[in-house]
């Protein structure tokens, strides 16, 4: 049986907000089992705290918000991105403001803070989402969906009319060594226009050559290139596993996206929950198999 996660001591990671261009900080703080993950407010008189959960997802322009009416915390996508790649179960998130630190603009911080903070299993069995019927959200023009699947695996396709993107389409299996090797050091990216348009409406203010690839009309501005001739789509399916988060236990299935960004996949997320029929809370290395010969001839597409 596979046990819950959380981590053997607390770290930090610093960097500045991407829309304050104020310093950032967070802390990674063990939590116990059963809890699941939370930001906690620390600059916030009582100190409040939210849970990483589609229902309190407030805002997907640009990147993911949680949050209600008193306050909110922006660009939580890779720093969850890392939390699920690693299978971390339970954690408090501690910050000083608003925004998690954009750092490089990958999850590589993240990654590193939680391989200094060392993972530990406690005493509790991990619950899966094992999808057992095929759930889609969107349009043909972009979409995502999740199959049955014995694992956990992403296929990823993006289609942006610029020389150095392009269509772009990834598949593979997620865990923390393709994630690390293949997945976390992915930036954000964006468009020269459109980062300009931003400034000069007083978002993006920390948005910066060094913590995102920007594009102009022809290339890649940044002197020092790309990190994969297909970082963009990378990215995404960094971006989608931090949104997955959300679901509130990790997914058993197949994930396919199409030109998906946050709104889509919140909108999965939350209609994945609302459809109890097509999935079922499972602990692994117990009746995987038998799940498997129940399903196997009951999904397709209508
Ligand atoms: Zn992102």
């Amino acid at each position: 049986m596979y046990l819950q996660r959380t981590i053997r001591k607390q770290v930090s990671v610093k960097g500045v907000g991407l829309h304050t261009g104020e310093p950032a900080q967070l802390n990674f703080c063990p939590a116990p089992a059963d809890t699941g993950i939370y930001f906690v407010r620390k600059d916030l008189p009582g100190a409040p705290a939210i849970a990483a959960r589609a229902q309190f997802v407030k805002a997907t322009q640009l990147a993911t918000t949680l949050g209600g009416d008193a306050f909110s915390i922006s660009t939580v996508e890779h720093c969850l991105s890392a939390l699920a790649a690693f299978r971390i179960d339970n954690l408090f998130i501690e910050l000083e403001g608003p925004e998690i630190p954009i750092c490089d603009g990958s999850a590589k911080h993240f990654v590193e803070a939680l391989l200094e903070a060392k993972m530990v299993e406690q005493e509790s069995a991990r619950k899966y989402a094992y999808i057992s019927q095929p759930i889609y959200y969107g349009t043909d023009e972009k979409h995502a969906y999740v199959t049955p699947y014995n694992g956990f695996r992403i296929t990823c396709t993006i289609d942006f009319p610029h020389p150095k993107i392009g269509r772009q389409t990834i598949d593979l299996d997620i865990n923390e060594h393709s994630y690390t090797r293949l997945i976390a050091n992915a930036r954000t990216f964006g468009f020269l226009r459109d980062v300009e348009a931003l400034q000069a409406k007083g978002l993006a203010r920390g948005g910066s050559l060094e913590n995102a690839i920007v594009l102009d009309a022809h290339s890649v501005v940044n002197k020092e290139g790309l990190r994969y001739a297909d970082e963009f789509v990378r990215h995404k399916v960094l971006d989608a596993l931090g949104d997955l988060v959300t679901l509130g236990m990790p997914l058993m299935g197949h994930l396919v996206l199409y030109k998906a960004g946050h709104d889509v996949m919140n909108q999965l997320v939350r209609k994945i929950i609302a459809s109890p029929e097509s999935y079922r809370h499972i602990e692994l290395g117990t009746d995987l198999y038998d799940y498997r010969l129940e399903d196997h001839h009951l999904w397709a597409f209508t």
